[in-house]
C-alpha cells in the first residue's frame, strides 16, 4: 500500500496514540524510575539477603526475585524447565567440589607445634609440600632461588607497598615467603584462615604469627625449612543464573543476541569479621549492575520489540570464580557467533570523581568500536580512568571477551573504599547517579537491538 499523506498523520497518531498507552506518559521511550531502582537495590542489599553470599540459598532467592521481575515485565523465560514441563526464570549450575588446603604443618626442628590457622594462615599455595632453606630477608632483598623466607616486616607494613619486593623474590625462586605478622595482617587473620585455597601457580605466600616469626627468627639461616600440606575436596555445589530473553521480530537478526548482564551475588556473611555487622551487602557491587539489568529488562519489554534478541542474564558466584557466567558461556542457548555483544553492569551505584557527572566508564574502551557508537547514540560512557586496575580482566565479562566475544563491563566504580568491605551498603548508594545512570544507556541499548551493527576488535586489541 502506498502511503499517502492522509494516511501518514493518522498512521503517526496510532503511533503516538500506542506509545502513550505502552508507557504511560506519552514519552517516547520508557524512563527509568528512582523509585524501582530503590526498589530493587533495598531487596537486593537489604540485611534481609544476608549478602548474597555464592552458591547460598541467598544467592538463590535473589535469582528468583530477578526472575520473578522479569516474568512480570513480560520477558520470555530463558531458565531451566521446572517438574511441571515449565520454562522458568532461573538456571541452576552444579560446581564442582574442589580441593582446598585444610591444614598445613611444619617439619621437625621445634615448629612442628606451630598450628595453622592459629599461627600460620595462607595467602596462597604452590605445592602439596614444600622445603627449602630458611633465608631471613627484608623487602627490598634478595632471595636465593628455592629458599624459604621469613619476611621480617614492620607493624605498621602495608601489603600494598611489600608486595613489588614479594614478587622479586618469587621470581628470584623462593620456595615459599612467610610473612611476620603486622596489624594489617592481624586484622584480617580471621577472614584469611576461613579461606579455601587451591594449589595454584601464584607460589606460596603465608603469614606467620609473631610467635611463629619469632621462632623461626631463633633459627639458624640455611636450615632446612619442611612444609606439608594437607588438602580436601569439598563438596559439589549450586550456583544460579537468572536469565530471561526477549525474541527479536526482524527474520534476518532475530538469530543475533545482544546479551545484557551482571552478577547478583556478593561476599555473603562472614562471621570472623571484626565488629557487629557481618554481612557483606554488596550494594555497589553488584547490586546495582543487576538492578540496571532489572530496569533495562523493564525498559526494552516495555516498548516494541526489538529486532534482534535480548538475554538478560544475572550471574551466580562470580565472587567465587565465575561459575554462573563460565556454565553460560559453555552451554550458550544459541550459536556463540551470534552473540554480538555483551554489556556487564557492574558497580555503578556511586559517582566516579574522576570522570564527568553522570558519566559512566566502559572496560576495554580502546579495544572495540563498541564504545564508541554507544556514545554516539547518547550513553555517557568513556573510557576506563583507572587503566592501571585490569577492571577488563575482572569481572565476568573477561570471560566471554577471551573466547573471542565483544564483552565489556559498564561501571562508575570510583575506587571508593567499600569495595569488598561490611560497608558497601544501600546508604552510600546515590540513586540520582544511579537512575540517570541506567537511563542513559536505555536509548543506545534499544539502538543496538534494532540496528545490524556489529562491534569489531580493534587492531590488536583482542585479548
Ligand atoms: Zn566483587
Amino acid at each position: 500500500m502506498k502511503i499517502d499523506r492522509r494516511n501518514f498523520l493518522l498512521l503517526a497518531a496510532l503511533v503516538a496514540a500506542a506509545n502513550t498507552f505502552a508507557f504511560g506518559q506519552g514519552n517516547a521511550r520508557p524512563t527509568v524510575l528512582e523509585r524501582n531502582v530503590r526498589a530493587g537495590m533495598q531487596f537486593l542489599a537489604g540485611d534481609a539477603l544476608q549478602g548474597r553470599g555464592s552458591g547460598t540459598i541467598f544467592e538463590r532467592i535473589a535469582a528468583e526475585y530477578i526472575g520473578s521481575q522479569f516474568m512480570q515485565f513480560g520477558l520470555e523465560p530463558a531458565g531451566e524447565t521446572d517438574a511441571a514441563g515449565s520454562r522458568t526464570f532461573v538456571q541452576t549450575v552444579s560446581v564442582p567440589g574442589r580441593e582446598a588446603l585444610t591444614d598445613l604443618r611444619f617439619g621437625g626442628d621445634g615448629l612442628s607445634q606451630l598450628k595453622f590457622g592459629r599461627d600460620i594462615i595462607a595467602f596462597s599455595i604452590g605445592a602439596r609440600s614444600i622445603s627449602g632453606e630458611l633465608m631471613k630477608l627484608r623487602p627490598g632483598e634478595t632471595a636465593r632461588s628455592g629458599a624459604v623466607v621469613l619476611l621480617m616486616l614492620e607493624p605498621d607494613s602495608k601489603f600494598e607497598d611489600i608486595q613489588p619486593a614479594i614478587a622479586k623474590m618469587q621470581q628470584a625462586g623462593a620456595a615459599a615467603i612467610l610473612m611476620a605478622e603486622t596489624k594489617e595482617i592481624r586484622e584480617n587473620w580471621p577472614s584469611v584462615a576461613e579461606r579455601k585455597i587451591p594449589i595454584s601457580r601464584r607460589g606460596t605466600l603465608l603469614a606467620v604469627s609473631s610467635a611463629a616469626a619469632a621462632a623461626l627468627a631463633g633459627i639458624a639461616d640455611g636450615t632446612r625449612i619442611e612444609l606439608t600440606g594437607t588438602f580436601a575436596v569439598g563438596p559439589a555445589t549450586y550456583t544460579w543464573n537468572a536469565m530471561g530473553k526477549i525474541t527479536g521480530t526482524d527474520p534476518a537478526l532475530a538469530s543475533e543476541v545482544i546479551l545484557i548482564s551482571s552478577h547478583l551475588d556478593h561476599l555473603g556473611v562472614r562471621d570472623a569479621t571484626p565488629g557487629d555487622d557481618k554481612i557483606f551487602n554488596g550494594a555497589d557491587d553488584d547490586a546495582s549492575g543487576t538492578v540496571a539489568v532489572i530496569e533495562l529488562a523493564r525498559a526494552l519489554a516495555s516498548g516494541t520489540k526489538p529486532k534482534r534478541t535480548v538475554y538478560f542474564v544475572c550471574f551466580g558466584s562470580e565472587e567465587a570464580g565465575g561459575h554462573g557466567a563460565r556454565h553460560f558461556i559453555e552451554n550458550m542457548p544459541f550459536p556463540k557467533e551470534k552473540l554480538i555483544a555483551n554489556l556487564e553492569f557492574e558497580m555503578i551505584g556511586r559517582p566516579d570523581p574522576k570522570v564527568g557527572a553522570d558519566e559512566l566508564w566502559l572496560t576495554g574502551y580502546e579495544r572495540t568500536d563498541l564504545g564508541p557508537e554507544l556514545a554516539k547514540r547518547g550513553a555517557k560512557i568513556v573510557a576506563d580512568p583507572h587503566p592501571e586496575q585490569n577492571f577488563f580482566t575482572r569481572s565476568d565479562n573477561y570471560q566471554l571477551a577471551r573466547a573471542g566475544i565483544i564483552a565489556q563491563t559498564v561501571s562508575s566504580f570510583g575506587l571508593h573504599t567499600d569495595y569488598h568491605k561490611v560497608t558497601d551498603e544501600v546508604r552510600t548508594i546515590d540513586f540520582v547517579h544511579m537512575t540517570r545512570s541506567i537511563n542513559s544507556m536505555v536509548d543506545p541499548v534499544i539502538w543496538l537491538a534494532n540496528s545490524d551493527f556489529r562491534p569489531k576488535w580493534n587492531e590488536g586489541k583482542r585479548p
